[in-house]
């Protein structure tokens, strides 16, 4: 199933995986379903340990998995981009990469606004990663797409930016980088709790130290004080912010719009706050990142 020759070429993926710090990849899924309603869809999502990821969407949101995924596979991780130099940033990719037309970076592009009549959705979202790494703020990182199953393997149109590389294989992160993931053969957590997109933490109590953005397509999910500490990067030696752009959608936020909408959202089941909202059929929508714990 994947494509890496030599024990030496798995080392030496390793080294340049370990160069670039800890780990944060946007994969692609396609659904092996044999169920037609299921086969051949697509879902982009955000991950710090791959292996882990792609066994949590197949078990089931459950334990973990994203409920667009749940029991629509068994899904299989055909390609990830990783080499960002946080999760900001591979959150923001993650974000355009699963709405190009809302995206402020690619919505001035027409044409990735749909799967063309006979395209199927592989192609699509292949279609729409060539566009992204052309373009800023992209196409200026260091990235290294890795396709995961040679199936799927394919030339891009336009070459890539010259510091980027295209590999084939499976990730190998090393124990400097699981200083956030766990140990890759731990078994999946059991009970899922919503994570914070800025610390990579579980939000312990997200009914009171949850908050989200005010687009209702964002799925930004955060602590409050994560959020706070954000925002005030521009305001230093302040304790409350005013507003500021979300880190994922660039909207821009007002604090207090944030804390009176959470408070009108404390009243409602957490189940109605995250309805997901069907935005294309094409893209599954889902930006819930993984549990880690520590
Ligand atoms: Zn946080
Ligand atoms: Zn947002």
């Amino acid at each position: 199933m994947n494509s890496y020759a030599t024990q030496e070429a798995v080392s030496e993926q390793e080294e340049t995986v370990a160069r670039k710090g800890h780990f944060y990849g946007v994969y692609l899924l396609c659904s092996q379903s044999l169920d037609p309603r299921y086969r051949g869809k697509c879902y982009v999502g955000f991950t710090v340990n791959p292996k882990r990821r792609i066994r949590q969407h197949n078990l089931g949101c459950d334990f973990g998995g994203a409920r667009k995924t749940s029991r629509k596979g068994p899904w299989q991780m055909v390609m990830i981009v990783h080499g960002f130099p946080n999760n900001i940033v591979a959150l923001q990719f993650e974000w355009a990469w699963q709405q190009p037309s809302l995206s402020t970076r690619l919505k001035m592009y027409p044409e990735l606004r749909r799967k063309l009549p006979r395209e199927n959705y592989f192609d699509y979202n292949f279609r729409i990663l060539s566009k992204m790494l052309g373009v800023g703020p992209w196409h200026r990182l260091p990235l290294t797409v890795r396709w995961l199953e040679t199936d799927y393997e394919r030339a891009f149109d336009v070459p890539l930016p010259s510091q980027m590389e295209i590999v084939s294989g499976k990730v190998s992160i090393s124990a400097s980088q699981r200083k956030r993931a766990d140990d890759a053969e731990a078994p999946p957590p059991v009970a899922w709790a919503p994570e914070c997109h800025l610390c990579i933490q579980q939000i312990e109590q997200p009914e009171r130290s949850r908050l989200g953005c005010t687009n209702p397509t964002c799925r930004l999910t955060c602590h409050m004080l994560c959020l706070a500490n954000y925002l005030l990067g521009d305001e230093p030696g302040h304790y409350i912010p005013i507003g500021g752009e979300c880190p994922l959608c660039e909207t821009r936020l007002s604090w207090a719009a944030l804390l009176q909408r959470k408070r009108l959202l404390s009243g409602v089941p957490e189940e109605l706050q995250d309805q997901e909202d069907d935005l294309s059929d094409e893209i599954d929508v889902d930006s819930e990142v993984e549990y880690v714990p520590d």
